[in-house]
């Protein structure tokens, strides 16, 4: 069956007052963002408190639905037959028509639903409703109408033409993208931080990410992968900036002056720092890791609280109390899984210590670094004005 519209359902109950606008046009402007990738020509409008996609050319389904599933805010994706308002007639037989194209040997029990927003239409909707049930029943037999537990709705609005539903795709829940700020994801090669990076978009918030990058020692591919995973992340979260940092004479000069197994903490305390520069330049409210207590070495309370140490914004961390076969899971949901497993290398592992220390007093950290105060401002500031931009999903 050809459907002309989709409605767009959306969770009302956050959203009173101004609030309420700012969350429809943005969820109107991530839903054109996500449909615009796509074939054809869709228009996402607001009417009267309801969003709609209309698509007035050809169009394929299944990849608008998806598509509209991939857009936090939506909670349900109606599709919608539109038909010419002609009188009640006229309005009774598209209805019939449209149950017998869609559900065409129905026996069930249903229930019909009448809207008006005309509300000078000569008959009220309960009137509407019992009469176009009554013609649901005499065109098949063996239906019944039940008001209470029906295992079909059927809807028919009466607009300046009829809008008639009686589906309901779920959507991804969560807010719109844009409606809660934004912070900057540190997106490695992994499993964890790409699904860390659509938990926070889930929750409204536009998401920009950083790669340390460490040539020769991690290849062109694997940074490649980064940004095969930002993209991923993207048809989530919408556009986002991926700032990669060349981070190789860092790690060489962390490799040369510190204990090899305070290197992968003293490491991701550089990471954090540079992070937040970043952010804090583009405007980000925050930082998020796919970090998770106990999941190795540099996860510990420990650990966590040392890398946490060197950061003035808050640090989401959305995996925090997840296990690995959790998070595995929704990376394959979201599809990151099969691109996150590929074998690059990546620049933790490569100067990593046989025996990283899995307690870190943060005094003996800050000691260690203190070996680095020679050149290591210079090597920061070169890292953040060597950075590369690359824009994704624009
Ligand atoms: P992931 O699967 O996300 O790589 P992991 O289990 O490998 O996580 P770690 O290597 O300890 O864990 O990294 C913890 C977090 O630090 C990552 O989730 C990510 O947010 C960040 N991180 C690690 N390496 C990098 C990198 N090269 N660039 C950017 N962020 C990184
Ligand atoms: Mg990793």
């Amino acid at each position: 069956m050809l459907f002309h519209a989709f409605l767009i359902k959306y969770a009302e109950i956050a959203i009173k007052g101004k609030n309420r606008y700012l969350f429809e046009d943005a969820l109107v402007r991530q839903t054109r963002i996500a449909l615009d990738a796509l074939e054809g020509e869709f228009q996402v409008c607001k009417e009267r408190g309801r969003v709609y996609v209309y698509c007035p050319e050809e169009y394929d389904y299944e990849e608008t639905i998806e598509a509209l599933k991939r857009v936090f805010g939506i909670v349900g994706i109606c599709p919608v037959v539109i038909y010419e308002n002609k009188g009640f007639d006229r309005m009774a037989e598209d209805v019939v028509s449209y149950m017998q194209a869609q559900y065409p040997s129905f026996r069930e029990s249903f229930k019909v639903h009448c809207r008006r927003a005309d509300k000078s239409y000569p008959m009220t909707s309960m009137e509407v409703s019992a009469e176009l049930g009554a013609r649901i029943l005499d065109a098949f037999p063996g239906c019944s109408v039940d008001v209470h537990e029906p295992s079909l709705n059927l809807t028919v609005e009466i607009r300046e033409k009829i809008y008639v539903y009686s589906e309901t795709i779920k959507g991804p829940g969560g807010m719109p993208v844009g409606t809660n700020g934004k912070a900057m994801l540190l997106l490695s090669g992994g499993i964890d931080s790409p699904v860390a990076g659509y938990m926070i978009a889930k929750r409204g918030v536009k998401v920009d990410a950083v790669y340390f990058h460490a040539p020769p020692y991690t290849s062109e591919r694997a940074k490649q992968k980064v940004v095969d995973l930002a993209k991923l992340v993207s048809r989530y979260s919408g556009p986002m900036r991926l700032h990669v940092v060349n981070f190789t004479d860092i790690q060489l000069y962390i490799y040369d002056q510190c204990p090899h197994e305070e290197l992968t903490i003293i490491m991701r305390r550089y990471m954090m720092r540079i992070a937040e520069q970043i952010a804090q330049k583009s405007g980000c409210l925050g930082l998020i890791t796919g970090e998770s207590i106990g999941q190795v070495a540099s996860q510990t309370l420990q650990s966590l609280a040392a890398t946490n140490e060197v950061c003035t914004l808050p640090v989401y961390r959305p995996l925090i109390g997840f296990d690995k076969q959790e998070i595995v899971e929704i990376s394959h949901k979201i599809n990151t899984y099969e691109t996150s497993i590929q074998p690059f290398e990546d620049c933790c592992t490569i100067f990593v210590a046989k025996h990283p220390v899995t307690k870190p007093n943060i005094k003996v950290i800050q000691r260690s670094e203190t070996r680095l105060d020679e050149k290591m401002d210079a090597l920061v500031q070169t890292a953040l004005d060597t950075a590369e931009v690359i824009s994704i999903g624009e």
